[in-house]
């Protein structure tokens, strides 16, 4: 049995309107030294995943079915105190922007402490030994003297690698990063990605990256997940997945990539956009936007078809409708 196990998960919102579902039967498994990407637009659901794994997903919103399995226990049934003990401890977060974690009116030591005593019997000595340790483990440059500063005094590159370091505290068996380096520029971002792979090689760490980009899931993970209006429409290996995606929507992810662009030229883009989450299309959610929807594409979901480790819930991929009959249509 893999460490984490998340079955059919479904998660809805009360609004006044009525509910809606932000994600619709997402299952995959998680183990220590495994790294998984959640790839999709915004509004796709990854986030609400990422969140409803360490039951921070807060009213109107709620899991209203499935299993998130972690060490054999269902996260979804625990206790508040029970889960406070699993976030931190067992499975840490890594949110997009660094204010969202760090407080502004105290120092980097100081907040590291903290979090360490909330969690353990440690004394504040012990405390700021491990913090530092932990800071020189993310190559923070002069880590002692950071312990004294104040998040203000940092770079964003420098306090995302704080970030890190508490997120890697307790020693946990599994880190979420949620679009960890959206705030960051180019270069300091392909810093972060490296510096997470290294880490969840060198510790043996699960990640579950939460991105919007394809690059940056081939670049760091090795299984991969597309979700597209709450549903998961490609899963499997991220090199497969990169090389030869079967779904529509994935290929339009890859065609939007910047290295598959010519320069000088505008980047391909898939047309349209996600639908919002009351006005799901039936059918295949993305027939709208998709170059090969068919009438079956407007009415029936399409379930998953396995091609080598991958599967792709398309009706062409199916070969339920043809490539040949679209091609005749649009001439
Ligand atoms: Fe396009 Fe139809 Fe496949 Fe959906 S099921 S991606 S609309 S071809």
């Amino acid at each position: 049995m893999a460490l984490l196990e998340v079955k059919n998960l479904e998660v809805k919102f009360g609004l006044r309107t009525g509910e809606v579902t932000a994600l619709r039967d997402v299952s995959f498994t998680l183990d220590r030294g495994q790294r998984l990407g959640i790839v999709g637009e915004s509004g796709a659901g990854k986030s609400v995943a990422a969140f409803s794994i360490l039951n921070l997903i807060s009213r109107p919103g709620y899991i209203s079915g499935g299993e998130i399995l972690f060490d054999g226990k269902d996260l979804s049934k625990l206790s508040a105190k029970e889960m406070r003990y699993i976030r931190g401890n067992r499975i840490s977060m890594i949110f997009q922007d660094p204010m969202m974690t760090l407080n502004p009116v105290l120092t980097v030591g100081a907040q590291m402490v903290e979090c360490l005593q909330a969690h353990t019997k440690v004394s504040p000595q012990e405390a700021r030994r491990i913090a530092l340790e932990k800071l020189k483990l993310v190559q923070i440059p002069s880590p002692e003297k950071r312990l004294d500063q104040y998040p203000h005094e940092l770079s964003g590159g420098m306090k995302q690698r704080i970030i890190i370091a508490i997120a890697l505290l307790l020693n946990p068996d599994i880190i979420v990063a949620d679009e960890p380096t959206t705030a960051l520029d180019v270069t300091i971002q392909a810093e972060i990605m490296d510096l997470l792979l290294e880490l969840c090689k060198g510790q043996n760490l699960g990640l579950i990256l939460i991105t919007h980009d394809l690059g940056v899931v081939s670049q760091v993970t090795e299984q991969a997940i597309v979700m597209y209006a709450g549903r998961i429409i490609e899963q499997g290996p991220t090199k497969e997945i990169i090389n030869d995606a079967q779904h529509p929507y994935t290929q339009g992810l890859i065609n939007a990539l910047p290295q598959q662009g010519i320069p000088g030229e505008r980047l391909n883009q898939i047309r349209g956009s996600m639908p919002p989450l009351h006005r799901v299309p039936n059918g295949c959610a993305f027939h709208p936007r998709c170059d090969y929807a068919d009438t079956i594409c407007e009415t029936e979901l399409p379930g998953f078809t396995q091609s080598g480790g991958c599967k792709a819930a398309c009706h062409l991929v199916a070969g339920r409708i043809s490539l040949k009959s679209k091609a005749e249509e649009t001439h």
